[in-house]
């Protein structure tokens, strides 16, 4: 078995998390060091690196990460936006090497992202 990524281990309970979302598929929780208001990292339970890892099969996860990412915006009160990020390798500072959507929101954000 290839060890735990941090996020399975979120998961399956072994390291505390502010989860506020589960389900087959993905489950959502607060990031420890938020960059917004809401700062809410939502996360399939496939272990996929990264996006550049993605396979055509992994189409309907993803789109369910979006739907997951806009059901939570609903419910933290985001109504004038909000902000999904995927990071992406070592330019774009990807940290954690399991696929994740960073949803921002709470806060006018700036752009282009530094
Ligand atoms: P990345 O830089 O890979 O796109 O994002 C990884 C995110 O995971 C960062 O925003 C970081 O703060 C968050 N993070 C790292 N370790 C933990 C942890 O143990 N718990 C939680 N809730 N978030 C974490």
């Amino acid at each position: 078995m290839p060890e735990k990524t941090l996020f399975e281990r979120i998961a399956d309970r072994e390291i505390p998390a502010d989860l506020i979302w589960e389900d087959d598929l993905c489950i959502a929780f607060r990031d420890i060091n938020p960059q917004a208001p809401t700062h809410v990292l939502v996360v399939p339970r496939k272990p996929i690196p990264s996006l550049d890892d993605l396979s055509e099969e992994d189409g309907p996860i993803v789109g369910h990460l979006f739907l997951v990412a806009k059901t939570i915006a609903k419910k933290e009160g985001l109504s004038n936006g909000y902000r999904t990020v995927f990071n992406c390798g070592s330019d774009a500072l990807q940290t954690v090497p399991h696929i994740h959507l960073h949803l921002l929101g709470g806060r006018k954000l700036g752009w282009p992202p530094g």
